[in-house]
Order: structure tokens, then sequence, then C-alpha cells
């Protein structure tokens, strides 16, 4: 493992991205999210997935916070767009 963040690759950051979100960590704020469009489009994929698993199965509970969390980290993936224009 290198220890610099900012210059893992995308399948190394992606390969981490599910224990990012189930830890609750920022993934929208992720270094490597911040300098790559790719994982950013990533991040945005996931959250249609969350949406769409809402839409389709409204009376299942979520297994876990898994949901709540990709909610959360979505969110403030929003305010920091919002807050970047
Ligand atoms: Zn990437």
């Amino acid at each position: 493992m290198n220890g610099d963040p900012g210059k893992m690759s995308c399948v190394d950051f992606q390969a981490q991205l599910p224990d990012l979100i189930a830890s609750g960590e920022d993934a929208a704020a992720h270094p490597h999210v911040q300098g790559c469009a790719r994982c950013s489009a990533l991040l945005a994929d996931l959250r249609t997935i969350a949406e769409a698993a809402r839409q389709l199965f409204p009376s299942v509970e979520p297994p876990d916070e898994v949901w709540e969390q990709i909610e959360s980290a979505i969110k403030r993936e929003d305010e920091a767009a919002s807050n970047a224009e």
C-alpha cells in the first residue's frame, strides 16, 4: 500500500469504496474522488441505485445502516457540489 490516497488508482479506490461507505466515511470527500470524474460519476450512480432500490422495494427495510450511510454520503456530495458553484 502506498500512503497517498490522492494517487491511488480507480481500481484501488473502488475496492475500498464499500468499506468507506460502510464505515460512515464521506466517500465524496475522498481525495481520489476530488480529482477523478470517473469515480465521482460512480458515486452518482450509487445514488441512482439507492433511489431505485427504495422505489422498487419501498416496504423492505435495509439490512443495516448501509443505505442510510450511502444516502448521507451522497447528501454531503451534493452540498459540496452546490457550495463549489
Ligand atoms: Zn477514479
